[in-house]
Formats: structure tokens, sequence, C-alpha cells
């Protein structure tokens, strides 16, 4: 099963893969955790797209369509992917389609996940991270607050607001999407895989896609 996800951030799209990935036995591609990896190592592309990142614009077409392009080839993309976070402008999702047509593949679903904007910020602000690289835990102030506040429950170390999800940026990262990104949801409209759940309770979102998909 081949899917996109496509949603502003904050809207569910890394929770509703991970339960797609449990549930199909098919990976998650997202073309965020490529970039942050990349940033990590230090790489040519980690550099480049460090600068976009920290300030909430959108890392160049020809930057991610590249690591898209090596991501495909690899052999656990055979029995299925989900697109997290990509394709994110039309020029990625004209240069997507001969990608796919090229390698004969079709796309199953293109789902849209739609939350209002209070819900979007609520997350995105609530988030924190392990500050320590070697360890990058995941709690949320409001539904995984760590056991002694401010501390990492694994490692001890403090915890953070990653450089993009501070206020500011945030807001910028909503913006982008607002000009960028939501302009997709016409470009795939008329394509009849195309198809757009609310994203509140994620069990419930995921439910109706799960639905959607035995059609
Ligand atoms: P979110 O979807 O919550 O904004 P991601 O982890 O998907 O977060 O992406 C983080 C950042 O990586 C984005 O703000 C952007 O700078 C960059 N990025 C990720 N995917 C793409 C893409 N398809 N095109 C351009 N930039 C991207
Ligand atoms: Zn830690």
């Amino acid at each position: 099963m081949r899917v996109i996800l496509l949603g502003a951030p904050g809207a569910g799209k890394g929770t509703i893969s991970t339960l797609l990935v449990e549930q199909y036995g098919i990976v998650q591609i997202s073309t965020g955790d490529i970039l942050r990896n990349e940033v990590k190592k230090g790489s040519t592309v980690g550099k480049e797209a460090a600068g976009y990142m920290n300030r909430g614009a959108l890392v160049p077409d020809q930057v991610i369509m590249e690591c898209i392009r090596e991501r495909l080839k690899e052999p656990d993309c055979a029995k299925g992917f989900i697109l997290d976070g990509f394709p994110r402008t039309k020029a990625q999702a004209d240069a997507l389609k001969a990608l796919l047509a090229g390698m004969g593949l079709v796309l199953d679903a293109v789902v849209n996940l739609e939350a209002p904007e209070d819900v979007l910020l609520r997350r995105l602000t609530s988030r924190r991270t392990c500050s320590n690289t070697a360890c990058q835990a995941i709690f949320n102030i409001y539904t995984k607050p760590p056991r002694v506040e401010g501390k990492c429950d694994v490692c001890g170390s403090a915890i953070v607001q990653r450089d993009d999800e501070t206020e500011a940026v945030i807001q910028a990262r909503l913006s982008t999407y607002r000009e960028k990104t939501a302009p997709l949801i016409d470009y795939y409209a008329k394509d009849p895989v195309f198809f757009a759940v609310p994203c509140l309770d994620a069990k419930e979102c995921f439910a109706q896609i799960g639905a959607r998909l035995k059609k």
C-alpha cells in the first residue's frame, strides 16, 4: 500500500503514520526525519537544510527530491510506504508523479488530516525533546509530561523545545504551510484516491482511514 499523508504541522501525520506502519507493515518516509538525521550527521545536505528548517521555511525542492529518489530505491519500500510531510509544494507533487510513473507505482490513498488551528498550535507548542542528542526522547507537557519537571525520564538531561518548535518558528511553519502546501489539497482533490479525515482523536482518525482503505 502506498499512501500520502497531507496536513498542517501538528495535524497528526507522525502519529497516524506510526499506526499505519503497525497495521499494514509498510514503511514511514518522513522528509522531516530524513533532514533532521542529515543535520545530525553534519552532511552537505544537512548543512544546507538546517538554516531553512530553523526559520520554518521549506528546504529547496531539488534537495528534497534527491532524498526521496534515494529513499524510494531502498528495498524496504517494496511492501509499500507512507509519505509523511512530502510532497509539500506543487513542484514536489509533479516530480513525485513522474518518479512514481517511472517506477511503475500507483498511489492507493492521498489522505488530508484536518485539525483546527488552535489544536495545531497547542500540539506544536507542547512538545519537548531531550537535549541529549544520543537520547532525544520526546515528551508532551500535557499528555506525556516527564516524571520530574524539565528533566528527561530516560537519561536525566534537560528537556527543551526543538529549534523549530518555539512559538515564533511555529507561526512561520504554519504560514509556510498555508502558502505553499495547503494548495496541494486542491491539487489532489479530483484524484479518486483522495479523501479528508478530521484528526482530533488519533484512534478515531486512524479507524476512519482504515475503513476507507478497505473499500
Ligand atoms: P512539520 O510537518 O511538523 O512541519 P517536519 O518534521 O515534517 O515537521 O519538517 C520539519 C522541517 O523540515 C520543515 O519545517 C521544513 O523546513 C523541512 N521539510 C520537511 N519536509 C519537507 C519537504 N517535503 N519540503 C521542504 N521542506 C521540508
Ligand atoms: Zn534523555
